[in-house]
């Protein structure tokens, strides 16, 4: 039966010797599970979950086929028959619950951090301190064979099929591109020659797992990087990929090295379909698109138009693994959307931690934090209804417990109502719409506009209080602090306070930054359509000309004069996500943003802000001086003693401890509290 909303999404899709139940792909995710054995039983359970919840076909994350493709030390690898049992209960589980599963087969080239790197040539990627040899002929050919023996095995421990990683950067894609290959024998040179290595692996995939079995192959449609390859070019690859074998094109956009952001939440949402699109033109085989998909909607709406046969969603998975029963039951209201801030996915495994989900704690972590039904339901109060009051709230009532939620603004957010703000960051209006939908659905009683006493609590007979009140902006102590001049950031983000054309932003962390950003556009004037702006601001040209796409950025004047500043000496923006800091950082930069770090505030008075760097006295001669000096508890309904015979408080999120604050920490600290209790 089709289904009315998503028709497209939802229908099957006839490969001839298998049926995939619907178009939704999960794409691969590094979780940090998979590079050792004894974690597969957990990665079973978090790939069972994403089966359970519908999606049509899953990706693992990267395996590599030798240890020269290791990403990072003893990374994952599928290489003997030893490594097939590990697999067995991946998809084992996955099929138990009728989805299917490919095992990503990704050899990272020079991306490679560890010593044994090889590519096409011997130039070192500037994200690696390993420089690479250079494969010699035989290397290849080996190489080549450990590709083929990696898919029999895979295919051998259940899987369905392989995705050959051929995109942002790794291997096949650094001999794809002169960027890497600058070899003169048949594997470099013309596109014909740079192409044989990812052809060859296809057809020898082909001959060791034969025909009924999928490869899928991702294929890097825009590199964004010097040196990167035409659309000819990609063309050209991809009808070769088609002619080896190769069942479904999965597509990749950017480098890792590439200085353009392509999934961070400031790119607009689908911002690579066309490229997909035309791609689809070019083949017989399924195109899937990727890249800033999030929603239903979306995904919908590229099939529809004739884009794609798929869509590829990761991220979205680890915020909600119900995503496709959601939408095909009609409740996509009710799905917990990836607001694409990589706090807790791409962050965390860059760092070498288990990937997650800010949005959802649970992900990765389906064995470790689970919420069952209480035996004792409880009288509950949660005060405060930002991201920790409202994740402590839904997951104490999913539990059977009676909540309730107070907060004494007249909606829920706390503090993601001023995110929502920045531009760039409209999606975390998603967590608050999820939430919203979240009490409705498990029967929190929300009550807004209301401030609450501590003596209330003690009165109405709660059995536990949550004190989830948040933070208060913090007033440093600067000479002539009180000055008209000054704001705090919560006059400009909640009072909308007129700022004048030249200011000075006190304090460089996440909000300083973000406060910065929002300065530097009038909010009376609407942005420009949000794909071409992007794309000019940051040079990128979606038909793919040469250089992988990139062109001349036009970036748009900025509408103030700012200084964003901080006292500690180092380099400004340090302590933002790692793989996202840099994209606030360069768009500061293009907008000409001056950051100055050791910075002494000495006073301010009419002149504006004095300052000393370097020990030379300075005056910014400004119009607002906006505070973003970092944040204090706000914790007074804490009793002093635990009481006797009363209700047993509890302290979460930015109320318990607001250094080093964020919203993981605070959906976090709420579920798990809840999960207890
Ligand atoms: P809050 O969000 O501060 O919520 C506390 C709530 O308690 C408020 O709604 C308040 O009204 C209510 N309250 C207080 N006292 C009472 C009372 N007595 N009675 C009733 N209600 C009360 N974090 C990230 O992780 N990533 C980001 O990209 C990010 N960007 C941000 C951008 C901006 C501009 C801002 C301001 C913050 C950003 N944050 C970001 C920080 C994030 O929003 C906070 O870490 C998070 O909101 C803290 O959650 P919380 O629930 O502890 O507190
Ligand atoms: P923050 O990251 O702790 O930054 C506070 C800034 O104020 C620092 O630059 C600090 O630098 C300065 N500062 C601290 N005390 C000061 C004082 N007494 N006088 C003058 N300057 C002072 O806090 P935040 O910017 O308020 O952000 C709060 C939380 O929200 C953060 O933890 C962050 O994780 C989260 N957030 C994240 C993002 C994101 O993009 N991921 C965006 C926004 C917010 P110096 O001490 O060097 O001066
Ligand atoms: Fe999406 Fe952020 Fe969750 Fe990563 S941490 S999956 S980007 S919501």
């Amino acid at each position: 039966m089709t289904n009315a909303t998503y028709p497209h999404l939802l229908a099957p899709l006839d490969l001839g010797f298998t049926t995939l139940r619907n178009r939704v792909i999960m794409g691969s995710m590094h979780t940090g599970l998979e590079d050792r054995f004894y974690h597969y039983p957990k990665l079973a359970a978090y790939f069972r979950e994403r089966a359970k919840g519908g999606v049509g076909l899953i990706v693992t994350g990267g395996i590599s086929p030798n240890r020269q493709g290791w990403l990072l030390p003893f990374g994952g690898t599928v290489s003997n028959v030893l490594d097939v049992m590990n697999h067995r209960c991946v998809t084992d589980a996955v099929h138990e619950e009728g989805g299917k599963i490919v095992m990503q087969i990704l050899h990272a080239g020079r991306y490679g951090y560890q010593p044994f790197v090889v590519s096409a040539s011997a130039i070192k990627s500037p994200i690696s301190k390993f420089k690479p040899r250079e494969l010699d002929e035989k290397g290849i050919e080996h190489t080549i064979r450990d590709y083929a023996r990696c898919a029999k095995l895979a295919r051998q421990a259940g899987y369905d099929g392989v995705e050959i990683m051929g995109s942002e950067g790794y291997l096949l894609n650094q001999f794809l591109c002169a960027r890497t290959n600058q070899r003169t024998d048949q594997w470099g040179g013309p596109i014909e020659n740079r192409m044989r290595l990812p052809v060859e692996v296809v057809k020898a995939v082909r001959a060791a797992v034969g025909e009924q079995f999928i490869i899928m192959y991702r294929h890097s449609l825009l590199d964004l990087v010097e040196g990167g390859n035409t659309w000819e070019d990609v063309v050209a690859v991809a009808k070769a990929l088609e002619a080896a074998g190769v069942n479904i094109i999965n597509t990749g956009i950017g480098w890792h090295e590439a200085r353009v952001p392509t999934i961070v939440t400031s790119v607009p949402r689908a911002a690579f379909r066309s490229l997909a699109g035309r791609l689809r033109k070019e083949v017989s085989i399924p195109v899937v698109a990727s890249n800033r998909i999030n929603t239903p909607d979306v995904a919908e709406d590229i099939l529809a138009s004739g884009d794609a046969d798929m869509v590829s969603m990761a991220r979205p998975f680890l915020a909600d693994p119900e995503f496709v029963n959601k939408a095909a039951e009609g409740r996509a209201d009710e799905i917990n959307t990836c607001i694409a801030c990589n706090q807790a996915c791409l962050d965390h495994t860059f760092a070498n931690q288990r990937a997650s989900c800010l949005v959802n704690p649970r992900a990765g972590h389906e064995t470790e934090l689970v919420y069952v039904k209480t035996a004792r339901a409880r009288r509950i109060a949660v005060v405060g209804a930002g991201p920790a009051g409202l994740s402590a709230a839904t997951v104490a009532a999913e539990r059977g417990h009676e909540v309730t939620l107070f907060d004494a603004s007249d909606r829920i957010g706390g503090q993601f109502n001023y995110a929502m703000r920045i531009p760039g960051k409209e999606e975390f209006a998603e967590t608050v719409r999820y939430f919203g939908k979240r009490i409705e659905v498990t029967g929190v009683k929300l009550v807004l506009k209301h401030k609450v006493t501590r003596e209330e609590l003690l009165r109405e007979g709660f059995d536990e209080v949550i004190v989830a009140t948040g933070i208060v902006p913090r007033h440093p102590a600067i000479e002539g602090i009180a000055h008209p001049k000054v704001l705090s950031y919560l006059d400009v983000l909640k009072n909308n306070a007129p700022v004048g054309r030249r200011v000075a932003v006190v304090g460089a962390g996440g909000i300083g930054f973000d406060v910065s950003e929002f300065l530097l556009h009038d909010p009376q004037v609407p942005l420009p359509e949000p794909l071409e702006h992007w794309t000019a601001e940051w040079g990128v040209d979606l038909k793919g000309g040469a250089n992988g796409g990139l062109c001349e950025p036009a970036v748009e004047k900025p509408v103030r004069e700012i200084y964003l500043l901080q006292r500690k000496a180092s380099r400004l923006g340090a302590t933002l996500g790692k793989t996202t800091g840099w994209v606030h950082r360069a768009t500061l930069q293009h907008k000409g943003v001056k950051m100055i770090g050791g910075v002494t505030y000495d006073r301010i008075d009419d002149q504006g802000l004095h300052i000393t760097v370097n020990g030379e006295p300075r005056v910014l001669e400004v119009d607002n001086i906006v505070i973003c000096a970092g944040q204090d508890s706000l914790k007074e309904l804490m009793p002093a003693e635990p009481g006797k015979g009363g209700p047993q408080f509890h302290l979460i999120g930015g109320a318990a401890l607001a250094a080093e604050l964020d919203a993981k920490r605070a959906i976090r600290e709420g579920a798990e509290l809840a999960a207890r209790l």
